[in-house]
């Protein structure tokens, strides 16, 4: 069998193609631009291009897109001061603190500044507390952007086998929390995982998002499941710098259903799911009816 790609390249175009056509009506009809800011601190190269994409596709989506450099030594105070006055500005309805923040600052205390209801990223203790208890919140990125691929794929996920693996409080636990709420039965797999094969062969849906390049492997997958793909890893193959994902795309592609490419899958529905949660917001603060 050979699996159906799962085009997150093409679906992120759709999704940044209906913002951009919403952010257009919500300007003519209420004179409002969606504003999202985003804030560097240090030069972590993998965060820069991060970054720079985030604020070519805001723009380009017609939002205002703000950008804040930090040096590498800024303190916890500075910081905290311009997470302050971000929140306090009107023009600003999306605010991302890029992760990973350098060792000498507090991400759990520089994420929980953040007002919830310009939590883009959904990390806020208060979003989190939502999620997991069903209730309207700003959902995370990368998992919202599985979430919408595996939706479109199959309809109704109800009562599929589940297995994320991964246990990030970025991707492997809001994934699971959106999983769940779809009515999937859910298992999450991590480092002490016993019998890790056996377990991800249950899964009719597979998400992997453990950070190891090609680790999950044709054999591990049920024949016929989904497999979603976060995994993001820069490997030397052939004297060149590839990008691989945490499946083996060669043998795993021949046992799954579908399955996301890397690149391609995950990454760019990433980005886009941070465009709609930021023009979500901006409708949220003014009352108006939230995008579908
Ligand atoms: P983390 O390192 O925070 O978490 C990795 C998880 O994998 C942990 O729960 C860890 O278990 C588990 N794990 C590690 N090794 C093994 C193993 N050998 N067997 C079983 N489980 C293991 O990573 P993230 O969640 O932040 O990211 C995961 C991947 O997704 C990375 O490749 C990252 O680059 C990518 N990513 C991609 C994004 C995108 O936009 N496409 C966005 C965010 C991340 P334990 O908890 O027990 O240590």
């Amino acid at each position: 069998m050979t699996a159906k790609i799962i085009d997150g390249k093409a679906f992120a175009a759709d999704v940044r193609a209906r913002v951009a056509t919403h952010v257009s009506r919500l300007q003519a009809e209420h004179g409002l631009t969606p504003g999202l800011a985003v804030v560097l601190v240090g030069e972590d190269p993998a965060s820069q291009v991060y970054v720079r994409n985030k604020g070519k596709q805001t723009k380009e989506s017609g939002m205002l897109s703000v950008e804040h450099r930090l040096d590498p030594d800024t303190d916890e105070a500075t910081l905290l001061a311009l997470v302050e006055q971000l929140n306090n500005d009107p023009t600003i309805h999306g605010i991302l603190v890029q992760l990973p923040l350098p060792d000498h600052l507090d991400s759990d205390l520089v994420i929980n500044a953040i007002d919830p209801a310009k939590d883009v990223d959904g990390f806020h203790i208060s979003n989190v507390g939502l999620l997991g208890t069903g209730q309207k919140s700003m959902v995370p990125c990368t998992p919202l952007g599985c979430l919408m691929m595996l939706r479109d794929h199959h309809g109704s996920l109800s009562g599929m086998n589940a297995v994320v693996l991964g246990r990030s409080n970025i991707v492997g636990k809001p994934m699971a929390q959106l999983l769940l709420g779809d009515s999937c039965t859910v298992t999450i797999a991590h480092s002490r995982t016993k019998d890790l094969p056996e377990v991800l062969r249950r899964a009719d849906i597979l998400v992997a998002a453990v950070g190891r390049p090609e680790m999950v492997v044709g054999d591990w997958i049920r024949p016929g499941a989904t497999v979603i793909d976060v995994g993001i890893n820069r490997i030397e193959r052939d004297g060149k710098t590839k990008l691989v994902g945490d499946v083996d795309f060669a043998s795993a592609s021949q046992v799954a259903g579908a399955i996301t490419p890397v690149p391609g899958g995950v990454g760019p529905m990433t980005i886009a799911c941070l465009l709609a949660n930021t023009l979500t917001a901006c409708c949220r603060a003014n009352g108006l009816p939230e995008p579908e």
